[in-house]
């Protein structure tokens, strides 16, 4: 089955093509991301929806013509289903391709599936890596989300902890902000940590006591809003002292071992609990490569495989939703005409907290 996914939950405007046999296979993908906004230093929801409006159209032309496919009557393979994020996200945004999505697949006479943005960030990895695929624990670390999941199976979640405060994303966007650099800010201070000596300013890792158990109400969660906020006291003592041009490296090294080592161990406590031999993380911060080799270097040695999407599977983009929605048609399902967009809602299929546990 060929399907066709579209994305448009926030700044990027994104169309591809998936095709499911034995595996997932991406066919073509076309990703456009809004720049208007970094004028900003953060998306200006407005302005999203009407880029969304003009892009929408050419962006998934283009995603079927690279693919050889085709909609209705057209030349090329046709398309089977059409796959749309319809939520969480900007309700504006979320409307214009959810909306096109809908109009596309009706008149093309074929199924509509609206699909959890966060569902599609669990299933981004597998379009490169044909292992990662369930049992796995997942990390899904994002601009508006940090989830700890075990994936027992596509479909069946179950949520093991999650941030109280910043997501990850949001903290390495929030920390680049006071360190004077655009949005989004989390690939620059993974540029800048690189130069950073480790040693010179050590955060406290936050929620990560000596003795925690199993069952223990933060054993899963993780917190950044302390992390940033010491961050931001360091900040203003360079600048005071007139340092912050030659501290500004140290500063983001320091944050980022801090945030990093949250969340390796959260994530090993959560392998560890389900004796799950694969970890997959996805969203933005996926991009992260002292977060995917930090978390190789303690996982490995106990046999357990760790999995990290390339860049453009782990950001925003359709290919990640098309997969989703493939999986979903493949168990049969379909959405209603009626579907609609929600600005949040919880991932379909997931258990209750905590349950089965401590
Ligand atoms: P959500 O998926 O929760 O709705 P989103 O879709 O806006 O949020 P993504 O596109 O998945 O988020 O990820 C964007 C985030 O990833 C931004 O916060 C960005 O700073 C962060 N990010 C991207 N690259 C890196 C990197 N190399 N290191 C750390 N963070 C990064
Ligand atoms: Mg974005
Ligand atoms: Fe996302």
């Amino acid at each position: 089955t060929l399907v066709l996914g579209i994305e448009t939950s926030c700044d990027e405007t994104s169309a591809a093509v998936v095709e499911l046999g034995d595996a997932f296979a991406l066919r073509s993908l076309v990703i456009l991301s809004q720049d208007v906004h970094r004028l900003f230093g953060g998306v200006v929801p407005e302005i999203a929806s009407r880029a969304h409006l003009t892009s929408v159209v050419p962006v998934t032309r283009r995603a079927l013509a690279d693919a050889g496919a085709s909609l209705g009557t057209g030349d090329g393979r046709p398309i089977d289903a059409v796959a749309v994020t319809h939520a969480p996200g900007l309700v504006g945004a979320l409307l214009v391709g959810m909306s096109y999505g809908k109009a596309l697949a009706y008149a093309a006479g074929i199924p509509v599936l609206g699909v959890h943005h966060m569902e599609g960030h669990l299933f981004a990895t597998a379009l490169e890596h044909p292992d990662a695929v369930p049992p796995f624990t997942a990390l899904l670390v994002s601009g508006g989300h940090t989830l700890l999941l075990d994936v027992e199976a596509w479909g069946s979640y179950r949520l093991l902890g999650a941030t109280r405060d910043d997501a990850a994303g949001e903290a390495f966007d929030k920390v680049a902000k006071l360190m004077g650099l655009p949005y989004p800010g989390g690939r620059l201070i993974e540029q800048l940590a690189r130069d950073g000596d480790p040693a010179r300013h050590r955060f406290a890792r936050p929620m990560v006591r000596a003795n925690q158990t199993l069952g223990d109400a933060d054993y899963f969660d993780v917190s950044f809003s302390g992390l940033k906020t010491a961050l931001l006291h360091a900040v203003r003592r360079a600048e005071s002292a007139g340092t912050l041009e030659t501290e500004r490296a140290h500063l983001a090294r320091g944050f980022q071992d801090a945030l990093v080592d949250t969340l390796v161990e959260k994530t090993d406590r959560a392998a560890r609990a389900f004796g799950r031999e694969r970890i997959v993380l996805g969203g933005g911060v996926a991009c992260n490569r002292a977060l995917a080799e930090a978390m190789q270097s303690r996982a490995n040695p106990r046999g357990v495989r760790v999995y990290a999407p390339t860049p453009r599977l782990a950001t925003d983009n359709a290919a990640m939703i098309a997969a989703a929605g493939a999986w979903r048609l493949a168990r049969g399902e379909r959405s209603d005409w009626s579907l609609n967009a929600y600005a949040a809602q919880p991932l379909p299929g997931l258990g209750t907290r905590n349950s089965g546990l401590g």
